[in-house]
């Protein structure tokens, strides 16, 4: 029993039980017999839902007891808020929670005071790297996921933020939480850690596949489920699912599909399904969902979505906004959503359990292979495992489609009987190396070479290869890269090198930049420089310096001058005096494409089509661009210029306030992706102001220009609206209607006449107020109020 486990603050284990956790799970007893309330490093690698977060929370409740402070590490940002909220339960026995999220360079002091903190491992990275004075303070971390080392992405970040957490304070305790993985042994070697493995569920699962007439389960098991002529069927299992009662409800389903787009088709189409099985409450209470849906943002995304729900179903992937997310999750879970449609991301973490999973693809598009791929075993054994719901379902179902009896076969073979694969660390590559090694000399973790390979010493990838030389050799590659960009400065005395991170090397690290991304701004910014150096000879002698073709680069087909190059100012051609001046100009597109062609902002794909429409608006614009434009020739460099291009576009769009389905439907992004690039964008502007700052010769004025683009981006409006946006609660299109009701600025919300505020606010009564308020109005109350006509005539 909970109650009777010692060491843990008091009241915990009642609590425990009063939650209705009377007994321990087979694999948290193990967990507790391994020691992991005593404070010894654990891998639990057992299967979702089986109760990891209890041990996770075991270690942490003990260690605080002890008198420690706990680090529980997420992969996901969305995540963070979902286990803060779960660990605030125990704020009644006195433990402290802190998140934190947001931006990538602070420090984070106020956590010092909190007994358990939650992060993404980018978030600590970032903490450790700007000195964060309570890491030393940690007695336990945790894990979360830990099998996504493997990911080539962000796997080397957790490795490296594990391997430093560790080397601060040698006595760690570290519990890392494992989906069932090939290879758990080796996780825990790496990190001298006990390992709990298991299959135990707390619910049983069936894993099948159907095809034909009938789903057969690996228990040996087989369920009639006949598919007709033109049925479909993804959506007759959906159907037979909800059927079934089990304690009187039918079963919901959960469908993973490899596309967005095949999310929101088969949303669509299984919304019949479930339409028809809805009772007469479920109906109101859904249309009342779907309104907030609607209210969340009016795109089609929002509209498609509130349409589906309003029948019972719904899509999920990573392009809605996150309210939608948390929207649908909720209402899923209570049972209100019978079915959603999602991408794999909805199979990694978030608690959304379902009596039937619906494997309808298992292979997906991938562009480094060239075609369709099918999904490791690890995902889809991960899709499985949100089948059954303990405490609601009898019992979980997990079901691949197969059209054919050879396809069944391979089914089974590769994921149903299959182990899943085991992991790999991806830190032997270079874009991962060359931001980790500049931060672990930038953060005192090792100050020569021979220091440097030792730190790597304790990273999964040295416990796992069995080639040496490897690693070193990457890394001699990525020193020599951050040597020739001014970021590290080497120093051979004798048989040792020292390594010292640059003055600007500290602020690359400190601003959590890929320090490719800073060496591409920091470019870009002393072509302004130059720029403003030859314009402003220019301005004194009134005459334009002979530039354009002596450099021997033929401004021809296929080649373009470099703009602003000190030795062909692009203004050069036109002649005129008043444009000498303006050769240094920079202007938000600029600055955007700047930014969206770093390795920082990942990439919009060029469609059919693109590759002429950019290319055009590449001549066209020709004179904003910071730094050498690729010639045409140079396919490979040049479509990735494209690329950019359409990222910087949508950007510009945006803070031209182009509404935001139009942006979605020119760019085919979702409303989430537009939220994901203006905040990397923001991110990347802020860290390119600070640079700004160091590089020779970028005057006053850049910097200001720098600092306008990204609170245009920020807030998505044009500059005469920058003032008004910035009042809580206002926003884009709000801040344009009051303006042209003739309400330009903050101060003009503070005097303006009340009506003509609410008749640009179309009549919405509380939301005026609030505005008022945030504007800092004396008395902000509408009671009385009538709103202006002519103001929301003048708003539309
Ligand atoms: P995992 O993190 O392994 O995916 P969770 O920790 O989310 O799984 O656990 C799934 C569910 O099981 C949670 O709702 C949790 O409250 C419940 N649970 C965990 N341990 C026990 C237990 N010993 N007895 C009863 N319920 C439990």
């Amino acid at each position: 029993q909970p109650s009777s486990l010692s060491g843990l603050p008091a009241g915990v284990g009642e609590a425990l039980e009063a939650e209705g956790v009377a007994e321990l799970y087979p694999p948290q007893q193990a967990a507790v017999e391994a020691g992991v309330v005593d404070g010894d490093s654990l891998v639990a690698a057992v299967p979702t839902a089986s109760g990891k977060t209890l041990i996770a929370e075991l270690a942490m409740l003990s260690a605080i007891e002890r008198g420690g402070k706990a680090l529980y590490i997420v992969p996901l940002r969305a995540l963070a808020s979902e286990k803060k909220t779960e660990f605030e339960r125990w704020e009644d026995h006195g433990i402290t929670v802190g998140v934190s999220t947001g931006n990538y360079d602070s420090d984070g002091e106020w956590l010092a005071t909190r007994d358990i903190i939650v992060a993404t491992s980018e978030k600590v990275d970032s903490l450790i790297r700007n000195g964060a004075p309570w890491i030393d303070d940690l007695t336990c971390v945790v894990s979360d996921e830990v099998h996504l080392v493997d990911d080539s992405h962000r796997g080397p970040t957790l490795e490296v933020t594990l391997a430093k957490l560790r080397k601060v304070n040698p006595g760690l305790q570290t519990v890392a939480l494992s989906a069932t993985v090939g290879n758990a042994d080796v996780i825990a070697d790496w990190l001298d850690a006990e390992l709990v493995e298991s299959d135990w569920r707390p619910i049983d699962l069936r894993t099948g596949v159907h095809f034909g007439n009938a789903i057969d389960f690996d228990d040996g098991t087989k369920r009639e489920v006949p598919v007709d002529r033109g049925e479909d069927q993804t959506a007759r299992l959906v159907a037979d699912a909800l059927d079934t009662e089990e304690d009187g409800q039918g079963g919901s389903s959960l469908v993973f599909v490899n596309s967005r787009r095949n999310a929101e088709s088969s949303a669509r189409r299984l919304a019949d399904v479930t339409a028809s099985r809805l009772t007469d409450a479920e109906r109101d209470d859904l249309r009342e969902l779907a309104e907030e849906i609607r209210g969340v943002s009016d795109t089609d995304t929002s509209e498609d979505l509130a349409d589906a729900v309003e029948r019972g179903s719904a899509f999920h992937h990573a392009g809605l906004a996150s309210d939608h997310r948390s929207l649908v999750e909720d209402a899923f879970r209570d049972r209100l959503i019978k079915c959603i449609s999602a991408t794999p991301t909805l199979a990694a973490g978030v608690n959304t359990p379902a009596r039937r999973v619906i494997v309808r693809d298992w292979r997906r598009y991938d562009g480094e292979f060239g075609g369709m791929k099918p999904l490791d075993v690890l995902e889809v054994h991960q899709m499985c495992g949100r089948a059954g719901r303990p405490g609601l379902d009898p019992y979980g179902e997990a079901v691949l489609l197969a059209n054919d009896a050879d396809t069944k076969d391979e089914l089974f073979e590769r994921y149903v009987w299959a182990e899943a694969e085991p992991v790999r660390s991806k830190l032997a590559a270079e874009p991962a190396l060359r931001t980790h090694v500049l931060a672990t000399v930038a953060s005192g973790f090792a100050s020569t070479r021979n220091g440097l390979l030792s730190f790597l010493d304790n990273t999964l990838y040295a416990t796992q290869t069995d080639d040496e030389g490897r690693l070193a050799a990457v890394t001699d590659t990525v020193l020599d890269y951050l040597a020739v960009n001014g970021f590290v400065d080497r120093d051979r005395d004798g048989g040792t090198e020292s390594l010292t991170a640059t003055g600007i090397g500290h602020t690359v690290s400190r601003l959590y930049l890929d320090p490719m991304s800073a060496a591409e701004m920091i470019d870009g910014l002393r072509t302004v420089a130059r720029n403003a150096a030859g314009a402003g000879t220019e301005g004194e002698t009134g005459e334009f310096v002979r530039t354009g073709d002596d450099d021997g680069d033929e401004p021809g087909f296929g080649t373009y001058t470099r703009p602003g190059n000190d030795e062909s100012p692009a203004e050069e051609t036109e002649g005129t005096d008043e444009e000498g001046t303006e050769a240094s100009a920079v202007t938000p597109l600029g600055l955007y494409h700047l930014v969206s062609r770093t390795p920082d902002m990942y990439e919009l794909y060029l469609k059919s089509g693109d590759r002429e429409t950019y290319t055009e608006l590449c001549y066209e614009r020709e004179t904003e661009f910071l730094g050498d434009v690729p010639s045409e020739y140079e396919d490979v460099r040049f479509e990735d210029w494209l690329a950019s291009l359409k990222t910087a576009r949508l950007l510009e769009d945006w803070a031209n306030e182009v509404d935001e389905d139009r942006i979605t439907e020119r760019y085919g992004v979702g409303p989430g992706d537009i939220r994901g690039k203006v905040d990397t964008a923001e991110w990347l502007l802020r860290a390119a102001e600070t640079l700004a700052r160091d590089v020779e010769g970028v005057d006053g004025d850049t910097v200001v220009a720098v600092r306008e683009a990204r609170k245009r981006i920020e807030y998505g409006v044009r500059e005469e609206l920058l003032d008004l946006a910035g009042v809580r609660n206002v926003g884009r299109k709000r801040a344009r209607r009051l303006f042209e009701a003739g309400v330009e600025t903050r101060a003009d919300l503070r005097e303006a006449d009340k009506g003509v505020v609410l008749g640009a606010l179309r009549g919405r009564e509380r939301t005026a107020e609030r505005i008022l308020e945030h504007a800092g109005r004396e008395n902000p109350s509408m009671d009385g109020v009538r709103a202006d006509k002519s103001a929301s005539a003048a708003a539309t």
